[in-house]
């Protein structure tokens, strides 16, 4: 029994370093009185508060927590949310004002200062004070090493500045702190890939070649970095390597293949072996026969060849699969105009398209963004009135053309 009291006054030590822990957290000493710090937090404006801004009604929510707050000004969380709500208004002004007030309070423990000044890092970055924003977030991570907002923030910060290798250095931090590995790695590629630009338009190929390829190595989906990687080689003069790269691209993102083939189909005509670049294309549309761009990229190759027809055949092929693509319908109506508009050609195409549904939803609640077939009155996701507009794809010229 007694080789068990030691570990029996732990516990007991632990049980009453717990109690007094929480009477603490919830008690403190004022002006010789103890002061219960649930005031604020307990008062009806706070609840009520809370309820409105989780119903996204930010004035409401900001009149209560005002209140809440006025209770108990020691009351820190509730005076951080007002501040955070006054920043979401776009009073950054006052947002600012709430949280240096904060930040003036002796008391603060470490943690606390550092959440402070995120705010303020916030409400710096929302009026676009950026330096300031940075030296707050660096700030936050000198007090608090692994908050992971601070981080995302600032790696934000980074790239609005195309500071890109603070940008990547921040989220490698971030990323040992997450455990997303493959989200992690799909940004650091982009991240890398950026830098490699940089050194391209520096006319540094090998630095540019490091960095295209490790952006490969961390996400093989990267596919700019693979069009920027066969870039690098066409001007260094190694076209064929430059192929090589693309085609795995084609292997390993077949969606994607299409970004290479202006680039694949130059290359083969300047060397004189189109069918490298044909044999491509049929290869991808036996592999899936949905791929309308391979199609409409051998298409264009054919009729630039003098074989109209042929090309037509693969482009009514494509309509079939894809009937909204523009580009479908002008490469045909290039192909028809080669042809000199063969009225049985210009039939089948009229037959191709008679029930193709062009524009399948093109009303577009203005509130909402809901879609809708028809021109609805009520819209059926916010319920508001009249707020459907028929989509444009170009800025119509007369503003009063889209009111309904
Ligand atoms: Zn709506």
């Amino acid at each position: 029994m007694s080789d068990y009291a030691p570990l029996l006054a732990t516990l007991i030590a632990l049980l009453v370093g717990l109690a007094v822990g929480k009477a603490w957290e919830r008690y403190k000493l004022k002006d010789g009185k103890w002061i219960d710090r649930r005031r604020a937090r307990q008062s009806p404006h706070y609840i009520l508060g809370l309820n409105f801004l989780v119903s996204n009604q930010i004035d409401l929510a900001i009149e209560e927590l005002a209140r809440a707050a006025s209770l108990d000004a020691d009351a820190l969380e509730v005076h951080m949310i007002l501040g955070n709500l006054y920043r979401e208004k776009g009073q950054v002004g006052k947002a600012i004002t709430v949280h240096q007030t904060l930040l003036q309070r002796p008391s603060l423990t470490k943690i606390e200062h550092a959440y402070v000044l995120l705010c303020i890092g916030l409400d710096y970055k929302r009026g676009g004070f950026v330096d300031r924003a940075l030296e707050a977030f660096n700030e936050v991570l000198r007090l608090d090493p692994n908050n992971s907002y601070a981080l995302v923030n600032l790696q934000k910060l980074h790239e609005e500045q195309h500071q890109w290798s603070d940008a990547y250095d921040t989220r490698q931090r971030l990323s040992k702190l997450t455990h997303t590995e493959s989200k992690n790695e799909s940004i650091l590629a982009f991240l890398e890939n950026e830098i490699g630009l940089e050194a391209m338009r520096r006319k540094d190929y090998l630095e540019a070649t490091r960095r295209f390829e490790g952006a490969i190595d961390l996400d093989a989906r990267a596919v700019p970095a693979y069009l920027n990687l066969g870039d690098v080689r066409v001007a260094q003069g190694k076209d064929q390597d430059a192929v090589a790269i693309w085609e795995r691209m084609v292997n390993v993102v077949p969606d994607r293949a299409y970004l290479a083939f202006d680039r694949l189909e130059k290359i083969a005509v300047t060397a004189g072996s189109p069918e490298g670049f044909t044999n491509l294309c049929r290869r991808l549309i036996d592999e899936n026969p949905q791929d309308w761009r391979a199609r409409l990229a051998l298409s264009r190759h054919l009729a630039a060849g003098g074989h109209p027809q042929d090309a037509l055949e693969l482009l009514f092929a494509a309509l079939v699969q894809n009937p909204h693509a523009l580009s479908i319908h002008q490469a045909i109506w290039r192909a028809l105009g080669q042809l000199r508009y063969p009225s049985s050609l210009v039939d089948h195409y009229s037959d191709l398209t008679q029930h193709a549904v062009f524009y399948l939803d093109p009303h577009v609640c203005v509130r909402c963004r809901y879609r809708s077939t028809e021109l609805l009155w009520q819209c059926p996701h916010c319920h508001d009135w009249n707020t459907f507009v028929e989509e444009r794809i170009a800025p119509a010229q007369d503003p009063t053309e889209v009111e309904v």
